[in-house]
């Protein structure tokens, strides 16, 4: 894999790549909470107006079938049990064994990593990009959904780039240079980077936008649209008309995820049903489909009353208690 020079940032605007430091800033300083509206409507600069539909398109790369992605595990696995602090538009989902990379670094230089951003969901990629090319917001250069290793699960901004990159190189991650200060991309093998669908190999820097179609046709069987991970016209009028707190059929529904107290935090109808259970068994919580602080207490408050282990995480024992 190899990037571009980064010379070539603000030549045009369709770029391979960004500005990652001056997004991350950006995004610390803007407000959190899905937005009511269409994704072509969200207000900027922050990608947390989005986070509900994102989940949705992030889990959706998780059920890709196990033949399309050559693994029978989730391609994307959150690395926030690391020693790491997280920016606050930050999904911490990495490939696995740029996981496992991260780890070692981080493990060898015994210190906590300050990681910015990590895995962009489409949604976010096009607001980032619709922002900048409409003045909105002050990015200096996004790249167009679908370029970026951010969307492949190979890709990190972190803080003190000079301290971490000895211990980032030793394990495959490459540093992208003074272009993207922040930016490391993991090259170190193992990785996938391509998906297999119908006969047909899909970049994975693509997977993001092929996780967007298949969770739109679930959820527009009147209205269906090519499943090839290409960032088309087409797909990208689907796109801006989305709910930006997320589809009526989520992937969850699919393959459950596990619900507990995360950054940025759960959100959608599996976390809704979650507190309206917790509420059934006479614990107080409100039923808004977040999973914050609260309902983080209400899920250990359950724990307690049911003498399992009082941490939080709603595992198949916790969830078959309530039922
Ligand atoms: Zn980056």
């Amino acid at each position: 894999m190899t990037e571009k020079d980064p010379e070539t940032l603000n030549d045009d605007r369709n770029p391979e790549h960004e500005n990652c430091g001056v997004i991350n800033e950006l995004e610390e300083s803007s407000p959190r909470g899905s937005f009511g509206g269409s994704i072509k409507d969200a207000p900027g600069c922050g990608t947390m107006v989005a986070n509900a539909l994102s989940q949705q398109s992030i889990h959706e790369v998780n059920v890709l079938p196990g033949e399309a992605t050559g693994s029978k595990s989730d391609l994307l696995v959150s690395f926030d049990t690391l020693n790491v602090s997280l920016g606050s538009a930050a999904y911490p989902y990495l490939q696995s064994p740029a996981l496992e990379a991260l780890q070692k670094a981080i493990n060898d230089r015994g210190t906590r990593m300050v990681v910015n951003s990590a895995y962009r969901a489409l949604a976010q990629q096009f607001l980032l990009y619709n922002w900048w090319t409409n003045g909105v917001c002050d990015f200096q250069a996004v790249a167009r959904p679908g370029a970026s290793y951010h969307q492949a699960g190979l890709a990190i901004d972190i803080e003190n780039t000079d301290g971490w990159r000895p211990y980032l190189e030793r394990y495959g991650w490459q540093w992208f240079g003074s272009g993207d200060y922040p930016h490391f991309t993991y090259v170190g093998g193992g990785q996938v980077e391509s998906v297999k669908i119908k006969g047909r190999s899909i970049d994975i820097r693509n997977t993001a936008t092929l996780a967007f179609q298949r969770l739109w046709n679930r959820n527009n069987s009147g209205a269906q649209i090519a499943e090839d991970g290409d960032y088309s016209p087409t797909t990208e009028s689907k796109l801006r008309v989305s709910p930006a707190n997320g589809f009526k059929i989520a992937p969850w529904e699919k393959k459950p995820r596990l619900l507990r107290l995360s950054q940025p935090r759960m959100e959608g109808s599996d976390v809704e049903r979650l507190q309206t259970a917790l509420k059934k068994a006479g614990i107080n919580v409100a039923v808004d489909g977040e999973f914050g602080p609260r309902t983080d207490r209400a899920v250990k408050d359950f724990q307690a009353k049911k003498t399992l282990t009082a941490d939080g995480i709603v595992s198949p024992k916790t969830l078959a208690a309530m039922a």
